[in-house]
């Protein structure tokens, strides 16, 4: 091989890639230099950690090599900085280290590095790998770095520059944290998310968020305004936020439930928003998929880079992991105190809701009705019909029922065919009319069934309080129970009131 065919294979020296080399050692400089530069590789070397980011900054390498210890800053600590900064972060860093225990090549990797390589080692191994990489990067990398810092960096700026990375760095994280103790069992999904929502609101100039969310068959529409803002406003973020959301999933065909946040009113005079400026979205993605859209609002104060909106996407990926967990827990919490084939409230649950009206009651005086609901001859149903049309009969009853009660009114499975109904605030006069309006709607409902048409009828206790005389839920279950049983025996298809 003549000296002028090893001149024509080795790159002028401006097209030659360039290697930053940082280790403590000058043995190890000098020996990996040599290796780089025999293969055509243009190197410079620093001993330290600190000299290493300057030189990053300074010289743009295309590739850095980093010794794990060194002195000042050591190489992991280097890597992560690097790698978080996105005028750096494109830039391929393999970690060199003496050691290779299975931790340092897992913190090696944590911390963003490309390649991993044994000192000592191959000497093939390592020209391998800085190929490879250096090819892998070739065509993304820009010559120079996107705002690298100028040439006159001087250790101050370089030191500022670290520790806003660090702040920022920290202030995620600690935001993040702050997102992942939401995750408590106690509060509801809605509550979980408005939470979440100020928690990421805290890193932008933000008015108000949208979020539509997609669990299962659910959709949710929260809007939080962090700042005062106008109806029109809501009205507009609202739009946007289905707008937006319905690109990336289908949330189409589906039942929509809406939470809107009443509008902050802090005490400054700042006049209240009516018009949306500034809006970015971010996708809710879970396991890879789309769940949703985040809206964020704001004037023109709401720049967000693509630094922030790795950190806004960051934020809004963890907050949908403890709002899907806290919406599980409200389902499983729903379930708990659901009756499965009616729906309304199970023995239990109502039994519970009888001793706080209970208390309510007899704390502030207010009265309050009861009525204990059988269906008569239900066994004729079953016996007739079969047991699935009897269960059909039992959910039309049950609808009937519901139609016929206020709002405030609970209704709860008590056994079979039994209900028990609770009617705050009701005398027991009103709580007799109430029940004789059940009863006959009851009966003269005719029942669709898949077995045919269906006439039921039922006997209807009813009792109230402070009438019954007694502070005991139990008491009044026996007074009502017993009230039901007067009902049955005086021929069914009756309410009696017993106090
Ligand atoms: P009475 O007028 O005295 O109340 O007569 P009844 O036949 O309604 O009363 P009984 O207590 O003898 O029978 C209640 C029936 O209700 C028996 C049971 O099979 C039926 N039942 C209880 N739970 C369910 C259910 O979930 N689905 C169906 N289909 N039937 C049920
Ligand atoms: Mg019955
Ligand atoms: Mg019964």
């Amino acid at each position: 091989m003549s000296q002028q065919e090893v001149g024509s294979e080795m790159p002028a020296d401006r097209e030659k890639k360039h290697i930053l080399i940082a280790d403590d050692s000058r043995l190890v400089l000098r020996m990996t230099g040599a290796i780089l530069e025999g293969a055509g590789y243009k190197t410079s070397t620093v001993l330290d950690g600190f000299q290493a980011i300057q030189a990053a900054y300074e010289q743009a390498p295309d590739l850095i090599i980093l010794d794990i210890m060194m002195p000042q800053i050591n190489g992991y600590q280097v890597c992560r900085l690097l790698k978080s900064d996105p005028a750096t972060t494109d830039i391929p860093v393999i970690m060199l280290t003496s050691k290779s225990q299975r931790t340092d090549r897992y913190w090696g990797l944590s911390t963003g590095a490309d390649g991993y390589l044994t000192k000592g080692g191959d000497t093939d191994e390592l020209l391998a790998l800085v190929q490879e990489l250096l090819a892998k990067h070739h065509k993304v990398r820009p010559t120079q770095p996107e705002g690298a810092v100028s040439q006159s960096s001087t250790p101050f700026s370089i030191l500022e520059r670290v520790n806003n990375l660090l702040d920022r760095r920290l202030y995620e994280v600690t935001v993040m944290n702050e997102i992942t103790q939401l995750a408590s069992p106690m509060v509801s999904y809605h509550d979980t998310v408005r939470a979440a929502v100020k928690k990421i609101a805290q890193m932008f100039e933000i008015d108000a968020v949208a979020l539509v969310h997609t669990i299962e068959q659910d959709t949710a529409l929260h809007i939080v305004p962090i700042r005062p803002v106008s109806p029109t406003y809501i009205a507009r973020l609202e739009e946007k936020a289905l707008q937006e959301a319905s690109l990336p999933f289908d949330g189409q065909g589906q039942q929509i439930r809406r939470y809107v946040a009443p509008s902050q009113h802090d005490d400054s005079p700042a006049p209240m928003r009516n018009q949306l400026e500034t809006v970015y979205h971010i996708p809710i993605l879970r396991g890879g998929a789309a769940k949703g859209v985040f809206v964020i609002a704001g004037d023109h104060r709401l720049l967000i880079g693509p630094e922030d909106e790795r950190t806004a996407q960051q934020l809004v990926s963890q907050a949908a992991v403890v709002m899907e967990n806290a919406w599980l827990y409200d389902k499983i919490r729903q379930m708990a105190i659901t009756d499965g084939l009616t729906g309304i409230y199970n023995r239990s649950h109502f039994l519970h809701l009888l001793d706080q009206e209970m208390l309510r009651s007899s704390r502030y005086g207010r009265p309050f009705g009861l009525m204990m609901l059988d269906i008569d001859h239900f066994k004729r149903v079953n016996d007739t019909f079969g047991h699935q049309v009897g269960d059909q009969v039992l959910q039309a009853i049950v609808s009937q029922c519901i139609e016929e009660l206020r709002e405030p009114d609970e209704i709860g499975r008590y056994g079979g065919e039994e209900f028990m109904v609770l009617l705050p605030e009701t005398e027991s006069a009103q709580a007799s009319l109430v029940a004789e309006r059940v009863r006959t709607r009851i009966a003269d409902t005719v029942v669709h069934t898949t077995a045919g048409d269906a006439r039921v009828t039922v006997s209807i206790g009813v009792t109230a309080w402070p009438d019954c005389g007694t502070d005991d839920s139990e008491a009044i279950i026996a007074k009502v129970d017993s009230a039901l049983y007067q009902a049955k025996t005086n021929g069914r298809n009756r309410v009696v009131t017993e106090y």
